[in-house]
Order: structure tokens, then C-alpha cells, then sequence
């Protein structure tokens, strides 16, 4: 049973893709991919070696083999240029994830639509894909076992997209649904910030200080806004 986090991720692929999923881990969602008949060929890159191991087994399990080549490497160096359509990056950070992306960009040619899944910092995720050409066509919010995660689908472009520091921080698309889960997360998000605010009120005052509460505020006035 596939987790309803990869199961938004598998959403956004369309049948006949080409797929690579990087940082696989267990390979879960390529197999899920080749067993639901979205995909016939899949790769799942996987930079660690227990991991790694991990995917090999499962896919050798689920008699996958022909159609799921598993691939040990740092970020998209498991991939050629021009070789998949799709790529999904889950289940890291924002941060890692965008670094996976830059560092790899000469392998993205050919590449029409990522599906990208951060557990924190989706903001870095934004950041990145409106420098590099990419728009963001879709977004989700869900729950999961008492978590929120938000999965990014973008798709490449010639019209250069700016996004708000609103849009960037909470999402183009989820900003405009507000979805009931989304204001929890940011409501949730609000009164940490604030506690943190009034922690740094009560601290002594330093340049560095000053500076990241004047931070903090914009935050907090963003968040106020949506
Ligand atoms: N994608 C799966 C999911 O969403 O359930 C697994 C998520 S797991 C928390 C993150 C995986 O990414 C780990 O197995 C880790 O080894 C792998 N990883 C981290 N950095 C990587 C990189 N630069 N290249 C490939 N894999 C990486």
C-alpha cells in the first residue's frame, strides 16, 4: 500500500511518461508506477548503499526487473540527457532538493515535468524553479499521520513566471484553494513564529538580532496577509 504522499506524487504522472525517481530508497513509487500501468519504464537512482540495496530488493520481489532500472548515484547523475520525461524528487528537504536540481541541471534536457515533494522548505523548491524556467502548474497539501506535506508539479516555460514573496512561501496554487489543511499548517506556522518573536524581544539586543527579527517579521506579516 502505497503512502497517500507518494500517491499524490504518482497523481501528477500521466500514462506513457518515462520516469526517474531520485533518492528512491525502497523504490516504492516506481513500482507502484510500472504496477499501476501508468509508466512500462522507470528509473530509481539512489545515492546510499543500504537504500540502494533496498530498491533492488523490492523491485527483484515485485518481478519488476525489465521494467524498473535501479541505479546507484549522486542526484540526477543516474540519468542521461534526453532519456526520461519525468523526474520526482520525495521525502527530503526543500534545500536538498533544489541542490539536486542545480547540480544537475545539464541532465534535465528533455525533461518536461517535475514532481517535486518537500517535507520542509518548499519556499527553496519555488526559488528554484522560477530561476530555472519552470512553472508551477500544480499543487497539493495533504495530512498524513499527523504531518503536512506539499507535492510541486512543474512543467517547463518560456514566459517568465514571478511569483509574490506571498506565492513563494505558501504556493501559487495553494494560496488560491486554502484548502482547510493549508490553514492549518500556516496557522500552526504563525504561532510558532510569534513565540519565537516574543523570545527574541526578551533577549538581548544585537545587530545580528535586530536583523533576523526584522526577518521573522516580514514572515510573520506574509503569513498574516494569506
Ligand atoms: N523518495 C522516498 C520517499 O519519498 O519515500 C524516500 C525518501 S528518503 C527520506 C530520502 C532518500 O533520498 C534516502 O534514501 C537518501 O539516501 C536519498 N538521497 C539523499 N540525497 C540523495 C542524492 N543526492 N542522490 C540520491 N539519493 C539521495
Amino acid at each position: 500500500q502505497l503512502s497517500q504522499r507518494l500517491k499524490a506524487v504518482a497523481d501528477y504522472v500521466e500514462p506513457g511518461e518515462t520516469v526517474a525517481d531520485i533518492g528512491s530508497d525502497h523504490a516504492y513509487l516506481p513500482c507502484y508506477l510500472v504496477k499501476a500501468n501508468k509508466v512500462s519504464q522507470a528509473i530509481a537512482g539512489e545515492v546510499v548503499e543500504g537504500p540502494y540495496q533496498s530498491a533492488v530488493n523490492q523491485v527483484k520481489e515485485d518481478k519488476l526487473t525489465r521494467h524498473i532500472d535501479v541505479r546507484k548515484g549522486n542526484g540526477l547523475t543516474v540519468i542521461q540527457p534526453g532519456e526520461v520525461t519525468t523526474v520526482t524528487i520525495a521525502g527530503m528537504g526543500g534545500p536538498l532538493i533544489s541542490e539536486i536540481l542545480e547540480k544537475g541541471k545539464d541532465r534535465l534536457e528533455g525533461v518536461q515535468k517535475l514532481i517535486l515533494q518537500p517535507n520542509i522548505s518548499a519556499i527553496s523548491i519555488r526559488q528554484w524553479l522560477q530561476d530555472n524556467g519552470w512553472q508551477i502548474t500544480n499543487e497539493k497539501i495533504l495530512e498524513e499521520d499527523r504531518k503536512i506535506y506539499e507535492v510541486i508539479l512543474a512543467e517547463r516555460t518560456t514566459e517568465i513566471q514571478k511569483l509574490s514573496q506571498l506565492e513563494l512561501l505558501l504556493g501559487p496554487v495553494l494560496l488560491k484553494e486554502k484548502s482547510d489543511v493549508f490553514k492549518q499548517k500556516w496557522e500552526h506556522e504563525l504561532v510558532q513564529l510569534l513565540k519565537i518573536m516574543k523570545q527574541m524581544e526578551m533577549a538581548e539586543q544585537s545587530p545580528s538580532l535586530k536583523e533576523k527579527k526584522k526577518q521573522l517579521r516580514e514572515k510573520i506579516l506574509i503569513i498574516e496577509e494569506a
